[in-house]
């Protein structure tokens, strides 16, 4: 398919230009800076690296792809909306998204007045091939959003590259929990498709959510266009320092995931064990998508004795997301459950 960038991007930013700065040639140098209206005294003062070149060249490094190849946002929440506010223009544009998959999606396109059109997925919360092919060809969406592993729902989408390769217009694939999944990231396909852009973040199997460190993979030109428009300093200094030093301790992080995939195995076995549970869905991911019973009368009992849980999506009823803890916290939720038994 023909895919053409300069006809996806909203006309009237060819002519925006981007916050100027001196800071990003300067960083490392002695210098006497007195362009930025900082405060001479204090730990923070500075204002941090605008396109943090280590960080990026360190994920990079892990994600096996090439630093102009990636663009940071505070959070992959941040990288969402940009993508929107680049490509859709308000009142005019839609974007076409998998139902049920991350909210976000929807109530960012509500936030920057952009239409919504929705594929439902079927009973084991697969696309459909013949179903988004009907769908496109009467669609004008400007950008598709996959979400492979799916929350809340915990499953891959297979065969990724038939919709990517199928859509005429800019396909994400939210990847933010692929590090727990048997699946390859998209990351490879970016040299094949120009209409590609991958999310990650830190939040979720790198364990620094409070980092708000989301990381995007696309062309060279669309990495570019979002470096142009996002927000001047949108990772803090702090966020930088901290997560390539934890970066940098690659083993750790490993090490945390294989745990958590192994106490995902045990907790499974556990909650096959409670009588109010009614399914547990296949997970690639952190979480598991249960129907249980009576879920908001669970959600409630689990809330009494303060153990928190998801009960967000309005398409899938009886239905809570519990992500997996740690050992203690895994069967306090058992526990719990098996009270309310
Ligand atoms: N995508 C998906 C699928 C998510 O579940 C989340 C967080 N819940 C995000 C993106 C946003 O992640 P963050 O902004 O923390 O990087």
């Amino acid at each position: 398919m023909e895919f053409n960038l300069n006809k996806m991007i909203r006309t009237h930013l060819a002519g925006v230009k981007s916050y100027q700065t001196l800071r990003d040639s300067y960083i490392d140098k002695q210098a006497v800076y007195l362009d930025a209206n900082e405060s001479p005294f204090g730990e923070f003062n500075r204002y941090p690296d605008g396109d943090p070149i280590q960080l990026k060249k360190k994920l990079a490094e892990i994600n096996l792809a090439k630093t102009e190849n990636l663009f940071l946002g505070n959070g992959s929440d941040e990288l969402i909306d940009l993508t929107m506010r680049i490509f859709c223009e308000p009142a005019e544009d839609s974007i076409l998204i998998m139902n049920p998959s991350f909210v976000m999606y929807e109530i960012y396109a509500k936030m920057n007045n952009v239409k919504v059109e929705k594929l439902e997925l079927n009973s084991d919360f697969e696309l459909e091939k013949d179903k988004f092919l009907d769908t496109i060809s009467t669609s004008q969406a400007k950008v598709l959003f996959l979400c492979s592993p799916n929350n809340p729902t915990g499953n891959s989408i297979d065969d990724l590259e038939f919709y990517i390769q199928n859509f005429n217009g800019i396909v994400v694939v939210d990847e933010a929990y692929i590090e727990f999944s048997p699946e390859d990231s998209a990351v490879k396909l970016l040299n094949k498709y120009p209409n590609l852009i991958v999310l990650k973040t830190l939040s979720k199997a790198f364990g620094m959510a409070g980092l708000r460190i989301g990381v995007g993979f696309a062309s060279v030109e669309i990495s570019s266009l979002f470096i142009k428009l996002k927000p001047p300093y949108n990772i803090s200094s702090e966020s930088q320092r901290l997560a390539l030093e934890q970066l940098n301790q690659v083993e750790e992080i490993e090490n945390n995931i294989a745990f958590i995939l192994e106490e995902k195995e045990k907790l499974k076995k556990g909650l096959k064990q409670i009588k109010e549970i009614v399914k547990i869905y296949p997970s690639d991911a952190n979480f598991f998508l249960i129907e249980f019973k009576d879920a908001q009368l669970i959600y409630q009992k689990l809330l009494e004795k303060s153990v928190l849980t998801s009960l967000r999506h309005p398409s899938l009823k009886n239905c809570l997301r519990i992500s997996v803890g740690t050992a203690e916290e895994n069967s306090e939720l058992l526990k719990v459950l098996s009270e309310i038994n």
